[in-house]
Protein backbone atom coordinates (compact mmCIF):
# COMPACT_ATOMS: atom_id res chain seq x y z
CA UNK A 1 0.00 0.00 0.00
CA UNK A 2 1.18 3.37 -0.75
CA UNK A 3 2.53 5.64 2.13
CA UNK A 4 0.19 8.16 2.82
CA UNK A 5 0.99 11.56 3.93
CA UNK A 6 -1.03 14.66 4.64
CA UNK A 7 0.25 18.00 2.72
CA UNK A 8 -1.32 21.25 3.77
CA UNK A 9 -4.69 18.84 5.13
CA UNK A 10 -5.21 16.94 1.41
CA UNK A 11 -3.75 13.48 1.52
CA UNK A 12 -1.88 12.27 -1.63
CA UNK A 13 -0.09 9.60 -2.18
CA UNK A 14 3.59 9.29 -2.28
CA UNK A 15 5.27 6.29 -4.63
CA UNK A 16 8.72 7.15 -5.96
CA UNK A 17 11.23 10.13 -6.72
CA UNK A 18 10.79 8.92 -10.33
CA UNK A 19 6.80 8.94 -10.82
CA UNK A 20 3.79 9.97 -12.92
CA UNK A 21 1.92 12.52 -11.68
CA UNK A 22 -1.49 12.89 -12.43
CA UNK A 23 -3.34 16.16 -10.59
CA UNK A 24 -6.29 18.05 -9.99
CA UNK A 25 -9.36 16.61 -11.43
CA UNK A 26 -8.05 14.07 -13.63
CA UNK A 27 -6.63 12.62 -10.36
CA UNK A 28 -10.00 13.10 -8.79
CA UNK A 29 -11.90 11.33 -11.79
CA UNK A 30 -9.76 8.64 -12.29
CA UNK A 31 -9.65 7.44 -8.72
CA UNK A 32 -13.48 7.81 -8.31
CA UNK A 33 -13.97 5.60 -11.79
CA UNK A 34 -11.35 3.45 -9.90
CA UNK A 35 -12.89 2.81 -6.69
CA UNK A 36 -17.08 2.73 -8.13
CA UNK A 37 -15.41 0.12 -10.90
CA UNK A 38 -14.63 -2.19 -8.03
CA UNK A 39 -18.09 -1.76 -5.91
CA UNK A 40 -19.52 -2.56 -9.51
CA UNK A 41 -17.83 -5.75 -9.37
CA UNK A 42 -19.85 -7.27 -6.68
CA UNK A 43 -23.39 -5.46 -6.69
CA UNK A 44 -24.73 -8.42 -8.08
CA UNK A 45 -23.85 -10.69 -5.83
CA UNK A 46 -25.97 -8.78 -2.89
CA UNK A 47 -28.79 -9.99 -1.58
CA UNK A 48 -31.06 -13.26 -1.53
CA UNK A 49 -31.12 -13.61 -5.01
CA UNK A 50 -27.08 -12.54 -5.76
CA UNK A 51 -25.74 -14.63 -7.88
CA UNK A 52 -22.13 -16.21 -7.86
CA UNK A 53 -19.02 -15.37 -8.67
CA UNK A 54 -16.70 -17.55 -10.48
CA UNK A 55 -12.97 -16.43 -10.05
CA UNK A 56 -10.39 -18.05 -11.90
CA UNK A 57 -6.58 -16.85 -10.86
CA UNK A 58 -3.48 -17.60 -13.22
CA UNK A 59 -2.64 -20.70 -11.96
CA UNK A 60 -6.37 -21.95 -12.91
CA UNK A 61 -7.61 -22.61 -9.21
CA UNK A 62 -11.00 -22.11 -9.10
CA UNK A 63 -13.24 -20.35 -6.39
CA UNK A 64 -16.70 -19.85 -6.59
CA UNK A 65 -18.42 -17.39 -4.10
CA UNK A 66 -21.09 -14.61 -3.35
CA UNK A 67 -18.81 -13.18 -0.67
CA UNK A 68 -18.02 -9.66 -0.69
CA UNK A 69 -14.70 -9.50 0.41
CA UNK A 70 -13.42 -12.86 -0.93
CA UNK A 71 -14.30 -11.56 -4.48
CA UNK A 72 -12.67 -8.34 -4.02
CA UNK A 73 -9.60 -10.20 -2.36
CA UNK A 74 -9.03 -12.65 -5.00
CA UNK A 75 -9.81 -10.08 -7.64
CA UNK A 76 -5.85 -9.04 -7.38
CA UNK A 77 -6.93 -5.24 -7.70
CA UNK A 78 -4.10 -2.82 -7.94
CA UNK A 79 -5.13 0.33 -8.57
CA UNK A 80 -4.78 2.43 -4.68
CA UNK A 81 -8.24 3.72 -4.92
CA UNK A 82 -9.62 0.65 -5.86
CA UNK A 83 -7.64 -0.65 -3.32
CA UNK A 84 -9.43 1.62 -0.54
CA UNK A 85 -12.53 -0.18 -1.32
CA UNK A 86 -10.95 -3.85 -1.10
CA UNK A 87 -9.96 -2.40 2.33
CA UNK A 88 -13.63 -1.37 3.27
CA UNK A 89 -14.76 -5.36 2.53
CA UNK A 90 -11.97 -6.46 4.76
CA UNK A 91 -12.26 -4.10 7.59
CA UNK A 92 -15.92 -4.61 7.43
CA UNK A 93 -15.27 -8.45 7.76
CA UNK A 94 -12.90 -8.33 10.53
CA UNK A 95 -14.89 -5.88 12.61
CA UNK A 96 -18.26 -7.68 12.24
CA UNK A 97 -18.08 -10.56 9.50
CA UNK A 98 -20.70 -9.51 7.39
CA UNK A 99 -22.06 -6.88 5.14
CA UNK A 100 -19.74 -6.65 2.88
CA UNK A 101 -20.83 -6.14 -0.29
CA UNK A 102 -23.31 -3.62 0.87
CA UNK A 103 -20.44 -1.53 1.95
CA UNK A 104 -18.27 -2.00 -0.70
CA UNK A 105 -21.45 -0.86 -2.88
CA UNK A 106 -22.68 1.80 -0.83
CA UNK A 107 -18.52 3.00 -0.76
CA UNK A 108 -19.06 3.43 -4.88
CA UNK A 109 -22.11 4.60 -4.85
CA UNK A 110 -20.76 7.52 -2.26
CA UNK A 111 -18.13 7.91 -5.06
CA UNK A 112 -20.25 8.12 -8.04
CA UNK A 113 -22.63 11.50 -6.27
CA UNK A 114 -19.08 12.85 -5.31
CA UNK A 115 -18.37 12.91 -9.20
CA UNK A 116 -21.87 14.77 -9.88
CA UNK A 117 -21.17 17.06 -7.00
CA UNK A 118 -17.83 17.93 -8.22
CA UNK A 119 -19.21 18.51 -11.66
CA UNK A 120 -21.31 21.21 -10.43
CA UNK A 121 -18.10 23.10 -8.70
CA UNK A 122 -18.87 21.94 -5.14
CA UNK A 123 -15.74 21.65 -3.31
CA UNK A 124 -14.35 18.42 -2.08
CA UNK A 125 -14.16 19.37 1.39
CA UNK A 126 -17.52 20.54 0.83
CA UNK A 127 -18.56 16.88 -0.05
CA UNK A 128 -16.21 15.20 3.06
CA UNK A 129 -17.81 17.44 5.22
CA UNK A 130 -21.71 16.72 4.36
CA UNK A 131 -20.73 13.10 3.76
CA UNK A 132 -19.39 13.11 7.52
CA UNK A 133 -22.58 14.89 8.82
CA UNK A 134 -24.51 13.05 6.88
CA UNK A 135 -23.39 9.84 8.20
CA UNK A 136 -23.86 10.90 12.04
CA UNK A 137 -27.43 11.16 11.00
CA UNK A 138 -27.26 7.92 9.48
CA UNK A 139 -26.04 6.03 12.86
CA UNK A 140 -28.76 8.21 14.99
CA UNK A 141 -31.40 6.45 12.24
CA UNK A 142 -30.03 2.63 12.23
CA UNK A 143 -29.56 3.31 16.54
CA UNK A 144 -34.20 4.20 16.28
CA UNK A 145 -34.38 1.24 13.83
CA UNK A 146 -33.15 -1.44 16.68
CA UNK A 147 -35.34 -3.96 17.91
CA UNK A 148 -37.33 -3.40 21.44
CA UNK A 149 -37.74 -7.18 22.19
CA UNK A 150 -35.16 -9.10 23.56
CA UNK A 151 -32.33 -10.33 21.43
CA UNK A 152 -33.87 -14.39 22.07
CA UNK A 153 -32.74 -17.79 19.96
CA UNK A 154 -35.23 -16.91 17.55
CA UNK A 155 -34.13 -13.97 16.46
CA UNK A 156 -30.42 -15.03 16.28
CA UNK A 157 -31.52 -17.80 14.11
CA UNK A 158 -33.56 -15.35 11.91
CA UNK A 159 -29.98 -13.10 12.04
CA UNK A 160 -27.99 -16.52 11.14
CA UNK A 161 -30.47 -17.33 8.85
CA UNK A 162 -30.63 -14.05 6.85
CA UNK A 163 -26.75 -13.47 6.84
CA UNK A 164 -26.99 -17.26 4.89
CA UNK A 165 -29.87 -16.49 2.41
CA UNK A 166 -29.21 -16.51 -0.94
CA UNK A 167 -25.12 -18.46 -0.19
CA UNK A 168 -24.40 -21.22 -1.90
CA UNK A 169 -25.33 -23.97 1.05
CA UNK A 170 -25.09 -27.15 -1.43
CA UNK A 171 -28.52 -28.09 -0.57
CA UNK A 172 -29.07 -27.48 2.81
CA UNK A 173 -31.65 -25.02 4.23
CA UNK A 174 -30.12 -21.61 5.65
CA UNK A 175 -32.92 -22.20 8.17
CA UNK A 176 -31.08 -25.93 9.75
CA UNK A 177 -27.43 -24.07 9.28
CA UNK A 178 -28.49 -21.37 11.11
CA UNK A 179 -29.71 -23.69 14.10
CA UNK A 180 -26.64 -25.14 14.49
CA UNK A 181 -25.00 -21.95 14.41
CA UNK A 182 -26.67 -20.48 17.18
CA UNK A 183 -26.15 -23.82 19.05
CA UNK A 184 -22.72 -22.88 18.88
CA UNK A 185 -22.50 -19.90 19.79
CA UNK A 186 -24.77 -20.01 22.60
CA UNK A 187 -22.31 -22.94 23.57
CA UNK A 188 -19.27 -20.56 24.24
CA UNK A 189 -21.27 -18.07 25.77
CA UNK A 190 -19.67 -16.72 29.35
CA UNK A 191 -20.44 -14.21 31.55
CA UNK A 192 -17.71 -12.09 29.87
CA UNK A 193 -19.34 -12.17 26.81
CA UNK A 194 -18.87 -14.06 23.49
CA UNK A 195 -16.03 -16.26 22.86
CA UNK A 196 -16.35 -16.60 19.55
CA UNK A 197 -13.11 -17.82 19.05
CA UNK A 198 -13.89 -20.87 20.29
CA UNK A 199 -16.28 -22.29 17.91
CA UNK A 200 -14.11 -23.93 15.03
CA UNK A 201 -14.87 -24.82 11.79
CA UNK A 202 -13.49 -28.21 10.40
CA UNK A 203 -14.36 -29.17 6.49
CA UNK A 204 -14.30 -32.44 5.05
CA UNK A 205 -15.64 -33.57 1.77
CA UNK A 206 -17.22 -36.51 0.96
CA UNK A 207 -20.96 -36.48 2.26
CA UNK A 208 -23.99 -34.59 1.56
CA UNK A 209 -24.27 -31.08 3.34
CA UNK A 210 -26.94 -31.98 5.07
CA UNK A 211 -24.46 -34.01 7.44
CA UNK A 212 -22.85 -31.01 8.26
CA UNK A 213 -23.22 -30.64 12.84
CA UNK A 214 -22.03 -29.50 15.34
CA UNK A 215 -19.36 -31.50 17.23
CA UNK A 216 -19.15 -30.58 20.88
CA UNK A 217 -15.34 -30.35 21.42
CA UNK A 218 -12.75 -30.07 18.87
CA UNK A 219 -11.56 -31.92 15.36
CA UNK A 220 -7.96 -33.13 14.90
CA UNK A 221 -6.10 -34.43 11.47
CA UNK A 222 -4.88 -37.67 13.50
CA UNK A 223 -5.21 -41.29 13.23
CA UNK A 224 -4.94 -43.72 15.20
CA UNK A 225 -1.24 -45.92 15.21
CA UNK A 226 -2.58 -49.58 14.91
CA UNK A 227 -5.50 -50.55 13.38
CA UNK A 228 -7.06 -52.40 15.83
CA UNK A 229 -7.05 -50.11 18.05
CA UNK A 230 -10.92 -49.26 19.68
CA UNK A 231 -12.29 -46.74 17.50
CA UNK A 232 -13.67 -44.86 20.44
CA UNK A 233 -13.21 -44.41 23.86
CA UNK A 234 -15.72 -42.92 26.49
CA UNK A 235 -14.41 -41.29 29.72
CA UNK A 236 -11.59 -40.77 28.17
CA UNK A 237 -7.85 -40.46 30.51
CA UNK A 238 -5.90 -38.75 28.16
CA UNK A 239 -2.03 -38.21 28.41
CA UNK A 240 -0.27 -35.67 26.17
CA UNK A 241 3.55 -37.12 25.64
CA UNK A 242 6.57 -35.30 23.89
CA UNK A 243 8.46 -38.79 24.07
CA UNK A 244 9.22 -41.67 21.53
CA UNK A 245 7.46 -45.26 22.26
CA UNK A 246 10.43 -47.43 20.96
CA UNK A 247 14.16 -48.10 21.06
CA UNK A 248 15.39 -44.74 21.35
CA UNK A 249 17.35 -43.39 18.59
CA UNK A 250 20.16 -43.09 21.14
CA UNK A 251 20.74 -46.03 22.03
CA UNK A 252 21.60 -47.27 18.67
CA UNK A 253 24.74 -46.03 18.67
CA UNK A 254 25.31 -48.42 21.42
CA UNK A 255 25.90 -51.72 18.80
CA UNK A 256 26.18 -54.91 19.66
CA UNK A 257 29.08 -57.31 18.46
CA UNK A 258 27.07 -59.57 17.58
CA UNK A 259 28.88 -62.88 16.00
CA UNK A 260 26.30 -65.50 17.29
CA UNK A 261 22.85 -66.37 16.77
CA UNK A 262 22.80 -66.83 20.42
CA UNK A 263 24.40 -63.06 20.77
CA UNK A 264 21.47 -61.54 18.11
CA UNK A 265 18.63 -63.31 19.81
CA UNK A 266 19.79 -61.82 23.32
CA UNK A 267 20.02 -58.30 21.65
CA UNK A 268 16.86 -59.02 19.54
CA UNK A 269 14.97 -59.82 23.20
CA UNK A 270 16.60 -57.03 24.95
CA UNK A 271 15.61 -54.45 22.61
CA UNK A 272 12.08 -56.93 23.03
CA UNK A 273 11.41 -56.20 26.98
CA UNK A 274 13.17 -52.40 26.37
CA UNK A 275 9.85 -51.77 23.86
CA UNK A 276 7.57 -53.88 26.00
CA UNK A 277 8.67 -51.92 29.12
CA UNK A 278 7.51 -49.15 27.58
CA UNK A 279 4.10 -50.12 26.43
CA UNK A 280 3.81 -51.82 29.80
CA UNK A 281 4.75 -48.33 31.88
CA UNK A 282 1.92 -47.24 29.51
CA UNK A 283 -0.53 -49.43 30.16
CA UNK A 284 0.24 -49.27 33.79
CA UNK A 285 -0.18 -45.51 34.24
CA UNK A 286 -4.03 -45.94 33.56
CA UNK A 287 -4.49 -43.33 30.45
CA UNK A 288 -6.54 -45.05 28.08
CA UNK A 289 -5.98 -42.15 25.39
CA UNK A 290 -2.37 -41.62 24.22
CA UNK A 291 -1.27 -38.71 22.39
CA UNK A 292 2.43 -38.20 21.73
CA UNK A 293 3.92 -35.72 19.40
CA UNK A 294 6.89 -38.38 18.71
CA UNK A 295 7.45 -41.77 17.41
CA UNK A 296 5.62 -45.05 18.63
CA UNK A 297 7.16 -48.40 17.83
CA UNK A 298 5.01 -51.09 15.99
CA UNK A 299 5.36 -53.08 18.68
CA UNK A 300 4.09 -50.85 21.04
CA UNK A 301 1.05 -49.88 19.12
CA UNK A 302 0.23 -53.46 18.97
CA UNK A 303 0.65 -54.20 22.53
CA UNK A 304 -1.03 -50.93 23.56
CA UNK A 305 -3.94 -51.98 21.00
CA UNK A 306 -4.15 -54.90 23.07
CA UNK A 307 -4.64 -53.30 26.05
CA UNK A 308 -7.88 -51.17 24.43
CA UNK A 309 -5.76 -48.32 24.61
CA UNK A 310 -5.97 -45.41 21.71
CA UNK A 311 -2.78 -44.35 20.90
CA UNK A 312 -2.14 -41.16 18.32
CA UNK A 313 1.67 -40.83 16.66
CA UNK A 314 3.44 -37.90 15.51
CA UNK A 315 0.82 -35.70 16.50
CA UNK A 316 1.49 -31.64 15.52
CA UNK A 317 2.69 -29.30 18.07
CA UNK A 318 -0.35 -27.34 17.07
CA UNK A 319 -2.81 -30.31 18.08
CA UNK A 320 -0.66 -31.32 21.12
CA UNK A 321 -1.20 -27.58 22.62
CA UNK A 322 -4.99 -27.87 21.71
CA UNK A 323 -5.83 -31.74 23.13
CA UNK A 324 -4.35 -30.03 26.60
CA UNK A 325 -6.71 -26.28 26.56
CA UNK A 326 -9.74 -28.88 25.87
CA UNK A 327 -8.76 -32.25 27.97
CA UNK A 328 -6.68 -30.02 30.75
CA UNK A 329 -4.37 -32.63 30.26
CA UNK A 330 -0.46 -31.69 31.28
CA UNK A 331 2.09 -32.47 28.62
CA UNK A 332 4.50 -35.08 30.05
CA UNK A 333 8.42 -35.13 28.51
CA UNK A 334 9.62 -38.47 30.37
CA UNK A 335 7.52 -41.52 30.62
CA UNK A 336 8.78 -42.01 34.48
CA UNK A 337 7.36 -38.94 34.91
CA UNK A 338 3.54 -39.61 33.79
CA UNK A 339 0.94 -39.58 36.39
CA UNK A 340 -2.36 -39.48 36.59
CA UNK A 341 -2.45 -35.70 38.05
CA UNK A 342 -0.76 -35.26 34.47
CA UNK A 343 -4.16 -36.57 32.60
CA UNK A 344 -6.98 -35.04 30.60
CA UNK A 345 -10.25 -35.97 30.32
CA UNK A 346 -13.14 -35.87 27.74
CA UNK A 347 -16.15 -37.70 27.72
CA UNK A 348 -15.91 -39.43 24.44
CA UNK A 349 -12.62 -39.36 22.14
CA UNK A 350 -13.47 -41.48 18.84
CA UNK A 351 -11.64 -41.81 15.68
CA UNK A 352 -13.28 -41.61 12.10
CA UNK A 353 -11.59 -42.72 8.28
CA UNK A 354 -13.23 -40.49 5.64
CA UNK A 355 -11.54 -41.85 2.58
CA UNK A 356 -8.23 -40.44 2.22
CA UNK A 357 -8.30 -38.38 5.87
CA UNK A 358 -8.51 -39.77 9.13
CA UNK A 359 -9.98 -37.50 11.81
CA UNK A 360 -10.19 -37.50 15.74
CA UNK A 361 -13.07 -35.91 17.59
CA UNK A 362 -12.35 -34.90 21.10
CA UNK A 363 -15.78 -34.25 22.45
CA UNK A 364 -16.74 -33.15 25.75
CA UNK A 365 -13.09 -31.94 26.90
CA UNK A 366 -13.02 -30.86 30.32
CA UNK A 367 -11.28 -28.10 30.53
CA UNK A 368 -12.19 -26.49 27.68
CA UNK A 369 -15.76 -24.69 26.07
CA UNK A 370 -14.59 -25.43 22.27
CA UNK A 371 -17.05 -26.60 19.78
CA UNK A 372 -16.51 -27.18 16.39
CA UNK A 373 -18.80 -26.94 13.21
CA UNK A 374 -18.24 -30.22 11.45
CA UNK A 375 -19.03 -28.89 7.32
CA UNK A 376 -19.72 -31.34 5.23
CA UNK A 377 -20.72 -30.90 1.56
CA UNK A 378 -19.78 -33.30 -1.64
CA UNK A 379 -17.18 -31.00 -3.21
CA UNK A 380 -14.29 -28.61 -2.53
CA UNK A 381 -16.24 -25.43 -3.72
CA UNK A 382 -19.38 -26.71 -2.42
CA UNK A 383 -17.87 -26.97 1.39
CA UNK A 384 -15.14 -24.00 0.47
CA UNK A 385 -18.54 -21.76 0.19
CA UNK A 386 -20.38 -23.49 2.91
CA UNK A 387 -17.54 -22.69 5.45
CA UNK A 388 -17.62 -18.92 4.70
CA UNK A 389 -21.11 -18.75 4.60
CA UNK A 390 -20.92 -20.71 8.08
CA UNK A 391 -18.18 -17.96 9.23
CA UNK A 392 -20.29 -15.36 8.15
CA UNK A 393 -22.96 -16.50 10.11
CA UNK A 394 -21.37 -17.24 13.36
CA UNK A 395 -19.99 -13.60 13.26
CA UNK A 396 -23.39 -12.20 12.71
CA UNK A 397 -25.08 -14.22 15.49
CA UNK A 398 -22.13 -13.60 17.87
CA UNK A 399 -22.27 -9.70 16.96
CA UNK A 400 -25.84 -9.25 17.57
CA UNK A 401 -25.58 -11.36 20.85
CA UNK A 402 -22.88 -9.67 22.13
CA UNK A 403 -25.06 -5.95 21.38
CA UNK A 404 -28.68 -7.57 21.84
CA UNK A 405 -29.14 -4.84 18.77
CA UNK A 406 -30.85 -5.98 15.57
CA UNK A 407 -32.27 -3.97 12.99
CA UNK A 408 -34.76 -4.43 10.18
CA UNK A 409 -32.99 -6.09 6.99
CA UNK A 410 -34.03 -6.25 3.12
CA UNK A 411 -33.62 -2.59 2.39
CA UNK A 412 -35.76 -1.29 5.45
CA UNK A 413 -32.88 -0.19 7.49
CA UNK A 414 -31.48 2.23 4.09
CA UNK A 415 -34.78 3.10 3.54
CA UNK A 416 -35.28 4.56 7.06
CA UNK A 417 -31.46 6.02 6.66
CA UNK A 418 -32.04 7.85 3.32
CA UNK A 419 -35.40 9.26 4.60
CA UNK A 420 -33.98 10.52 7.91
CA UNK A 421 -31.27 12.42 5.81
CA UNK A 422 -33.15 13.73 3.50
CA UNK A 423 -35.50 15.29 6.29
CA UNK A 424 -32.20 16.76 7.89
CA UNK A 425 -30.88 17.77 5.32
CA UNK A 426 -33.51 20.10 4.96
CA UNK A 427 -32.15 22.46 7.84
CA UNK A 428 -28.29 22.11 6.13
CA UNK A 429 -27.30 25.26 4.71
CA UNK A 430 -25.68 26.17 1.59
CA UNK A 431 -23.72 23.54 -0.93
CA UNK A 432 -23.07 21.27 1.83
CA UNK A 433 -27.11 20.19 1.55
CA UNK A 434 -26.13 19.14 -1.72
CA UNK A 435 -23.56 16.76 -0.54
CA UNK A 436 -26.19 15.37 2.55
CA UNK A 437 -28.90 14.62 0.43
CA UNK A 438 -26.73 13.47 -2.02
CA UNK A 439 -25.46 10.56 0.72
CA UNK A 440 -29.05 9.61 1.26
CA UNK A 441 -29.37 9.15 -2.50
CA UNK A 442 -25.80 6.96 -1.98
CA UNK A 443 -27.79 4.53 0.70
CA UNK A 444 -30.65 3.42 -1.56
CA UNK A 445 -28.33 1.63 -3.50
CA UNK A 446 -29.19 -1.02 -1.45
CA UNK A 447 -32.83 -1.55 -1.68
CA UNK A 448 -32.18 -0.58 -5.47
CA UNK A 449 -30.03 -3.45 -6.03
CA UNK A 450 -31.93 -5.51 -3.47
CA UNK A 451 -34.92 -5.18 -6.22
CA UNK A 452 -32.68 -5.46 -9.48
CA UNK A 453 -31.27 -8.53 -8.32
CA UNK A 454 -34.58 -10.07 -7.51
CA UNK A 455 -35.73 -9.05 -11.23
CA UNK A 456 -37.58 -5.84 -10.02
CA UNK A 457 -38.03 -2.57 -11.40
CA UNK A 458 -35.26 -0.50 -8.93
CA UNK A 459 -36.98 2.83 -9.41
CA UNK A 460 -40.46 1.60 -8.45
CA UNK A 461 -39.51 -0.62 -5.95
CA UNK A 462 -38.14 2.52 -4.06
CA UNK A 463 -40.88 4.60 -4.78
CA UNK A 464 -43.32 1.87 -3.45
CA UNK A 465 -40.77 0.97 -0.50
CA UNK A 466 -40.49 4.88 1.02
CA UNK A 467 -44.40 4.75 0.84
CA UNK A 468 -44.74 1.86 2.90
CA UNK A 469 -42.07 3.33 5.23
CA UNK A 470 -44.12 6.31 5.63
CA UNK A 471 -47.26 4.34 6.63
CA UNK A 472 -45.99 1.31 8.10
CA UNK A 473 -42.66 1.98 9.36
CA UNK A 474 -40.45 -0.37 9.15
CA UNK A 475 -40.76 -1.24 5.10
CA UNK A 476 -38.79 -4.10 3.09
CA UNK A 477 -38.10 -5.66 0.00
CA UNK A 478 -38.81 -9.62 1.52
CA UNK A 479 -37.59 -12.21 -0.72
CA UNK A 480 -39.45 -15.81 0.32
CA UNK A 481 -39.03 -18.31 -1.79
CA UNK A 482 -39.83 -17.55 -5.56
CA UNK A 483 -42.20 -14.01 -3.91
CA UNK A 484 -41.02 -10.85 -3.68
CA UNK A 485 -43.27 -8.48 -1.41
CA UNK A 486 -42.81 -5.13 0.79
CA UNK A 487 -43.56 -5.86 4.30
CA UNK A 488 -42.17 -5.27 7.77
CA UNK A 489 -38.66 -7.19 7.86
CA UNK A 490 -39.25 -8.35 11.52
CA UNK A 491 -42.44 -10.02 10.87
CA UNK A 492 -40.87 -12.08 8.01
CA UNK A 493 -37.24 -13.11 10.59
CA UNK A 494 -35.27 -11.14 8.00
CA UNK A 495 -32.92 -9.18 10.54
CA UNK A 496 -29.18 -8.05 10.62
CA UNK A 497 -27.12 -6.89 13.91
CA UNK A 498 -27.11 -2.97 14.18
CA UNK A 499 -23.65 -3.26 14.07
CA UNK A 500 -23.10 -4.61 11.06
CA UNK A 501 -25.17 -1.69 9.44
CA UNK A 502 -23.20 1.20 11.30
CA UNK A 503 -19.62 -0.36 10.13
CA UNK A 504 -20.98 -0.71 6.50
CA UNK A 505 -21.59 3.25 6.77
CA UNK A 506 -18.58 4.30 8.51
CA UNK A 507 -16.19 2.45 6.09
CA UNK A 508 -17.85 3.20 3.02
CA UNK A 509 -17.87 7.08 4.65
CA UNK A 510 -13.94 6.73 5.08
CA UNK A 511 -12.62 5.45 2.18
CA UNK A 512 -15.08 7.72 0.14
CA UNK A 513 -14.38 10.81 1.54
CA UNK A 514 -10.79 10.01 1.89
CA UNK A 515 -10.69 8.83 -2.31
CA UNK A 516 -12.65 12.40 -2.84
CA UNK A 517 -9.94 14.12 -1.37
CA UNK A 518 -7.39 13.21 -3.20
CA UNK A 519 -6.21 15.53 -5.85
CA UNK A 520 -2.22 14.24 -6.63
CA UNK A 521 -1.46 10.93 -7.66
CA UNK A 522 1.95 10.51 -7.69
CA UNK A 523 2.51 6.85 -9.11
CA UNK A 524 6.37 5.31 -9.50
CA UNK A 525 6.71 3.94 -13.01
P1 LIG B 1 -23.44 -8.58 2.38
O1 LIG B 1 -22.10 -9.00 1.90
O2 LIG B 1 -23.57 -7.10 2.37
O3 LIG B 1 -23.82 -9.19 3.67
P2 LIG B 1 -25.45 -10.25 1.22
O4 LIG B 1 -25.43 -10.82 -0.14
O5 LIG B 1 -25.25 -11.17 2.37
O6 LIG B 1 -24.44 -9.07 1.26
O7 LIG B 1 -26.86 -9.53 1.39
C1 LIG B 1 -27.23 -8.91 2.58
C2 LIG B 1 -28.54 -8.21 2.43
O8 LIG B 1 -29.59 -9.12 2.08
C3 LIG B 1 -28.95 -7.55 3.73
O9 LIG B 1 -29.39 -6.25 3.47
C4 LIG B 1 -30.10 -8.43 4.22
O10 LIG B 1 -31.02 -7.75 5.04
C5 LIG B 1 -30.69 -8.87 2.93
N1 LIG B 1 -31.53 -10.08 3.05
C6 LIG B 1 -31.26 -11.25 3.66
N2 LIG B 1 -32.29 -12.10 3.57
C7 LIG B 1 -33.27 -11.47 2.88
C8 LIG B 1 -34.59 -11.81 2.44
N3 LIG B 1 -35.13 -13.00 2.71
N4 LIG B 1 -35.27 -10.88 1.74
C9 LIG B 1 -34.73 -9.69 1.45
N5 LIG B 1 -33.50 -9.31 1.82
C10 LIG B 1 -32.78 -10.18 2.54
MG1 LIG C 1 -24.10 -11.18 4.09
Amino acid sequence: MAQQRRMGGQPMFIMSEDSQRTQGRDAQSSNIMAGKAVAEAVRTTLGPRGMDKMLVDSGGEVVITNDGATILNEMDIEHPAAQMIVEVADSQEEEVGDGTTTAAVIAGNLLGEAEDLIEQDVHATTIVEGYHEASEIALEAITEQVNEADVDDEILKQVGKSSMTGKGTGGLTAESLAETVVEAIRHVETDAGVARDNVTVHTQIGASSNATELVPGIVLDEEPSHDSMPQAVEDASIAVLDVELGVRTGDIDAEYAIDSIDQLNTAIDAEESEVRGYAEEVAESGADVVFTTEDVDDRVSSYLAGEGILVFENIGNSDARDIVSATGARRVGALEDLEEADFGAADRIRAENFGDDDLAFIEGGAAAETVTVFVRGGTEHVVDELERAIGDALDVVATALASGEVVPGAGATEIAIADKIREEAAGIEGRKQLAVTAFADAIDIVPRTLAANTGQDPIDALVDLRAAHESEGRAGLITTGEDVTIADPFEHGVVDPADVKREAIESATEAATMIVRIDDVIAAE
